[in-house]
């Protein structure tokens, strides 16, 4: 028997209350009863984006979101500024293209953040340019960009800021009415600890404004079509009704929680890992990590993709290695939605082992050890 221990940056561990409703009957999504819990929906959403406005949802993975805020927001020839720094990052620029956009960008470097100077510096070269389009939390790296520098920036022009936060909504604090962010991005099998399947996407007024005068062919992600149906409480099109009902669930644990407590245990998780894995003697990937995962330089002479390996095999235990040119370099070990500090004992304690069997120096329990002094400290 193996116990099975889900770590990656996505999909992450399911709620427990969220599986078990997802089991129940399904509802119909027409009738009184649904009605009911997409109005409390509705209601977990705002409060999760810190936002007075609606945040629409719609069955997908979280990139129909991305997609759904290129089309709603921009018209043919528009110019858009694309932060690149990451694999989702550069996802922006290829939704862009795809629609025939031609946006001009910015290239950071894997691993750092971008400068927010310099996002300013674009948006003086080309005032034409309508949306800047960035990830908060680059899972692909284990970066957090400085989403309230950049919203200080952007809110000065008339262009509107669009944001990534599949990996951030519920992890790190992002308000985006009070930071002036105009979409927000989300998913719901990153920290919202249900199935992938869902994409949600809050939109500032300033957002709504260009939505009402963009012209890029849209059907399935209308915004204005969901946000009419979700003021009558209703989808548009036949919604994932088992995974509204586990978002229900995993929203009334969150309100539960509270978000100053949220962020708090993912920013705790996420110390405690890094001071495991440095004590063990690795090397963190980034300066400015995100607390949803921590990014890790495999050592020299053991290929990253070997640690992935050795830790599922020998341990149960599912981790991430590193993408494109990070490939056989980086692994990722994530602590979002439904983790505790458990999961970073875990997790350390088998990468301790998995170290030691592919003949890298350890002493074990020293990762715990160091994870441990963090974590006894109160948050
Ligand atoms: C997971 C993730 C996505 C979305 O991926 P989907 O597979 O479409 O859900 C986008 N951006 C970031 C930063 C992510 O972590």
């Amino acid at each position: 028997m193996k116990k099975r221990h889900l770590l990656a940056p996505g999909p992450t561990q399911v709620l427990p209350e969220a599986l078990l409703a997802m089991a129940r009957p399904i509802l119909y999504h027409r009738g009184p009863e649904y009605e009911v819990l997409l109005a409390s929906v509705r209601e977990g959403l705002k409060f999760l984006f810190q936002t007075k406005n609606e945040v629409l949802l719609f069955t997908s993975s979280g990139t129909g979101g991305m997609e759904g805020a290129v089309v709603n927001t921009l018209s043919p020839g528009d110019r858009a500024l694309v932060i690149r720094g990451g694999k989702f990052g550069e996802r922006w620029g290829e939704i862009c293209e795809a629609y025939g956009l031609q946006p001009s960008y910015i290239d950071v470097e894997w691993g750092r953040a971008v400068e927010p100077d310099l996002v300013a510096a674009a948006l003086t070269a080309d005032p034409s340019i309508k949306a800047v389009f960035t990830t908060h939390s680059e899972s692909s790296t284990g970066v957090l960009h400085d989403i309230e520098a950049i919203a200080r920036i952007v809110g000065k022009t008339p262009a509107i800021l669009i944001v990534d936060a599949i990996t951030s909504v519920g992890v790190v604090d992002l308000p985006m009415d009070a930071w002036g962010v105009d979409v927000v991005v989300g998913g719901t099998q990153k920290a919202l600890m249900i199935p992938p399947g869902l994409a949600l996407c809050g939109v500032s007024d300033k957002a709504w404004a260009m939505v009402q005068r963009s012209r890029l062919p849209k059907f399935y992600f209308n915004f204005i079509a969901e946000r009419k149906s979700l003021e009558k409480n209703q989808n548009t099109f036949t919604p994932a009704v088992s995974l509204v009902v586990a978002l229900h669930e995993s929203l009334a644990v969150i309100r539960a929680e509270g978000l100053t407590a949220l962020f708090a245990r993912h920013d705790r998780l996420a110390r405690a890992t890094r001071a495991g894995v440095m004590a063990l003697g690795l090397q963190l990937f980034t300066e400015r990590p995100t607390p949803a995962l921590t990014t890790i330089i495999a050592p020299p002479g053991i290929e990253a993709g070997a640690i992935v390996k050795r830790l599922r095999a020998a341990h149960g235990i599912t981790i991430s290695g590193g993408q494109a040119q990070l490939k056989g370099k980086i692994f990722r070990l994530a602590h979002l939605g439904y983790a505790d500090e458990s999961d970073v004992v875990v997790c350390l304690a088998a990468l301790e082992r998995t170290l030691a069997d592919l003949g890298y120096p350890v002493k074990l329990g020293e990762g715990i050890r160091a994870a441990q002094e963090v974590l006894v400290q109160a948050c």
